[in-house]
């Protein structure tokens, strides 16, 4: 009796498609609604720094003076205040993922009036208008 169930579950499986895919051969198409890579449009950004207050993982630096919005990468947990929080729409949350890398400053992105920095260094203490909780 077990040989037959073990018989009839074999082939049942063995037609199947995989439920696994082949990562990277294959790339992985994000579930509709996830929570993936901040997107910041710094059109509207008015540097409230309301964002960086918000943020639980201070992974924004706002300069006020400056007008920059930093963003570090490996620091963002996508949990989305910083879109909630924006009186400016200035925020979005994407489905995919950041791209992965292996340096941390070249997770580090600085906007500059409409112009967007990749792996620059972050700002130096004391010009910016950070927001520690
Ligand atoms: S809350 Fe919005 S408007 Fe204010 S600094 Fe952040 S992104 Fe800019
Ligand atoms: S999504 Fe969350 S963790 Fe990422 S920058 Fe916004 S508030 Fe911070």
């Amino acid at each position: 009796m077990a040989f037959f169930q073990m018989t009839s579950l074999v082939m049942k499986w063995i037609f199947r498609k995989p439920v696994t895919s082949r990562y990277p051969f294959e790339p992985r198409v994000p579930l509709a609604g996830s929570r993936g890579k901040l997107v910041f449009t710094d059109g509207n950004c008015v540097y409230c720094t309301a964002c960086a207050k918000k943020c639980p993982a201070n992974a924004l630096i706002v300069s006020r003076d400056k007008k920059t919005m930093e963003i570090d990468r490996l620091r963002c947990i996508s949990c989305g205040y910083c879109v909630d929080v924006c009186p400016k729409k200035s925020f979005s949350l994407g489905e995919a993922h950041s791209s992965p890398v292996t340096t941390k400053s070249s997770e580090l992105q600085i906007h500059k009036s409409g112009n967007e920095e990749t792996g620059a260094p972050k700002a130096a203490e004391g010009n910016s208008t950070s927001a520690p909780k």
